[in-house]
């Protein structure tokens, strides 16, 4: 043992102290992962070292083969873990085993709900790493120094996992960590080969460095222990460079679980080899759920970059758009430098050809989970389709790739639920139907119930309903489908095209000739609160509603810009009204200009709350109310 100086003792930051508490006590179903964690960590180490040595070759101290070993004492019980990967500094280890550096994480822990069952969905959500060796030993004890630093600058970290750990600086020979796991009482299982060599060969099989174990001793009794010999027990070759054909799924899966920090299987992968002008290998999945930080700026995206099988870089983000940055994977290059840099990657043109082919390749594999997994495709719009919603304007190439991925609310879809693609929507679009007619607005009760509805009910046409905040914006990138454009049916004046008889559209002219004059009269009672007034021929029941013009902001855009502090420009809606309803024709007989007035402005505040919208005078609405009902109980 050696000497220990500059010992102290300090506590962890708070979300370490809760994450331990959960791990402790949430995943105590699933024990053994712990293992997986841990060799993770240290292939990991050992990719930084390869690499940091490309450029300082004196990192290596002489080379011994890159390895990690995995080693136990039954009499101790305890669990031994050794790399001589890139290890760590006495500051390393006070930070990235005392404090979680994901920006977002207080607001994570926030969401806990203290209901072990969902709070484990969530944890896996978070990835576990290093603090899951917690969940077998009751206390953990880590030997490291980084590479390149003096023997003498090694440090010793030790924790109980309750609320604090011990650091002191000693003399380490080699670099690396080892760390040693003194199992719980009642966690004995895991101080045995076999019992580890499973656990290896299930999880970490994949890991592209040997793992070793010490070889099984058939030493007879009363012989002398034979020396200490070794064996790699997993098949040690990075998984991406074999071939498709060898690869189980649960490889696949438990290389997701390594590069993708994450706790559940992945929904779907694709694997592929280019070869020719450009060569590279990429893995690429489609997570199962989406990570807390999906909306971070900051959160880690990217894939992880390989140049030659050697470990270059962790969130290369110029390999794919920003609405694909929840794909995991790994791409390995054959074309650049090993010395490649962040900002090379930004400008070289090899990159860009591979950014847009891995992005066809995500696009294809979504198109086809989409088509042979329909109900999985449902979980993963529900977890990613906002980002998905962000593509159309981002990536102008895909327009209607990406477009042909969407799901919607519909009036003929499930209640509420985005399900419906619209390919579905024209397959079942009426005869003569050459529009995507959609509605947006701010929760679903609003939008199906609006009076914009109505002449589509009566018609037994399909409309999306877009609840989105980012459903206007997106409807302004998308424009058309499959030839067929997107008609805001709350926009502008509403023209079915074939849709209507010719009949109907006679009609239509002769009732707005024969009430021109109530139109002139509503016109010169609302005055400056709206740009026109007209017949409608959108209306089934209700007696009125407004209309947005053609060019003017809707109103989610208009609380998008004026949330980020923008100016939004005033725009004045349409009033329409219902000549067939009976508060109308009541409204044409009025004799008295006051009562007109009241009851006009009474529907056209009518119509803008049933469009969702806030009075601008709130008090004037209840006061006219109030009157009519006085004058009606005389
Ligand atoms: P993550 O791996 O998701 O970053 P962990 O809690 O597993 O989170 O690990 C925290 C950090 O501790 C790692 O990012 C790494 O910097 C450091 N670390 C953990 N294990 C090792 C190891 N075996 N060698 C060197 N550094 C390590």
């Amino acid at each position: 043992m050696s000497v220990e100086t500059q010992k102290e003792t300090l506590g962890f930051q708070t979300e370490v102290k809760q994450l331990l508490h959960l791990m402790i006590h949430s995943l105590y179903s699933n024990k053994e992962i712990f293992l997986r964690e841990l060799i993770s960590n240290a292939s990991d180490a050992v990719d930084k070292l390869r690499f940091e040595a490309l450029s300082k070759p004196e990192l290596l101290e002489g080379g011994a083969e890159l390895k990690i070993r995995v080693s136990f004492d039954k009499d101790a019980n305890t669990v031994t873990l050794e790399d001589n990967g890139i290890g760590m500094s006495r500051d390393d280890a006070i930070t990235h085993l005392g404090t979680i550096a994901k920006s977002g994480t207080a607001d994570f822990m926030k969401n806990l709900s203290g209901d072990q069952k969902k709070d484990s969905h969530l944890i896996g959500q978070f990835g576990v790493g290093f603090y899951s060796a917690f969940i077998v030993a009751d206390k953990v004890e880590v030997f490291s120094r980084r590479a390149g630093l003096d023997a003498s600058e090694g440090v010793h970290w030790a924790s109980k996992g309750e609320g604090e750990f011990e650091i002191a600086t000693i003399d380490k020979a080699d670099r690396g960590t080892r760390i040693v796991l003194h199992l719980k009482s009642g966690e004995d299982e895991f101080a045995d080969g076999w019992r580890l060599r499973n656990i290896i060969k299930k999880y970490s099989d994949h890991i592209a460095l040997p793992i070793e174990l010490p070889k099984e001793q058939a030493a007879a009794e009363g012989e002398e222990k034979p020396a200490e010999e070794w064996e790699t027990v997993n098949r040690a070759s990075a998984l991406w460079t074999r071939p498709r054909t060898e690869i189980k799924d649960e490889e696949y899966q438990e290389f997701y679980k390594h590069i993708g920090h994450d706790y559940e299987n992945p929904l779907s992968w694709s694997h592929n080899k280019v070869e020719g002008k450009l060569e590279y290998s990429s893995l690429l999945y489609v997570p199962a759920r989406a990570p807390f930080d999906l909306y971070q700026r900051e959160a880690p995206k990217g894939l992880k970059l390989y140049v030659q099988r050697v470990f270059v870089m962790d969130q290369a983000e110029s390999f794919l758009p920003l609405y694909l940055r929840f794909i995991k994977g790994v791409v390995d290059s054959n074309d650049l430098s090993l010395n490649v840099s962040r900002e090379i990657l930004q400008k070289d043109p090899i990159i860009d050809s591979m950014k847009s082919a891995l992005t066809k390749r995500v696009l294809d594999m979504l198109e086809k989970l989409a088509k042979n997994e329909p109900e999985q495709y449902k979980g993963f719009w529900k977890n990613f389709g906002q980002v998905m919603k962000e593509g159309p304007a981002e990536d102008f190439a895909n327009k209607e790739k990406i477009a042909g991925l969407l799901r919607f609310a519909s009036t003929q879809g499930e209640e509420g639920e985005q399900v419906v693609s619209l390919a579905e929507y024209l397959a079942r679009a009426k005869e003569g139907q050459d529009k995507i007619y959609y509605l947006t607005g701010e929760t679903y009760a609003q939008v199906k119930n609006s009076p914009h509805l109505e002449v589509f009910r009566k018609k037994g046409i399909e409309v999306l309903l877009l609840t989105d905040r980012i459903d206007e914006w997106l409807m302004s990138y998308l424009n058309e489908f499959d030839g067929k454009s997107f008609v805001d049916v709350a926009r502008g004046d509403l023209d079915l095209g074939n849709l209507d008889s010719e009949e109907e559209k006679k009609e239509a002219e002769e009732v707005a000739k024969a009430k021109e004059g109530l139109v002139e009269r509503i016109k010169a009672s609302l005055g400056d609160a709206v740009s026109e007034v007209r017949v409608s021929h959108r209306l089934t029941d209700s007696p009125a509603i407004l209309a947005i013009g053609e060019q003017d902001l809707g109103m989610q855009m208009r609380q998008i810009l004026e949330a980020s502090g923008q100016k939004v420009p005033d725009s004045k809606p349409i009033f329409e009204f219902n000549p067939a309803h009976p508060l109308i024709e009541k409204l044409d007989g009025e004799q008295s200009e006051e009562r007109f007035g009241d009851l006009s402005h009474i529907l056209f505040d009518q119509a803008a709350l049933a469009a969702g919208d806030s009075l601008k005078d709130p008090a004037a609405y209840v006061r006219r109310l109030n009157k009519l009902l006085v004058e009606l109980s005389i």
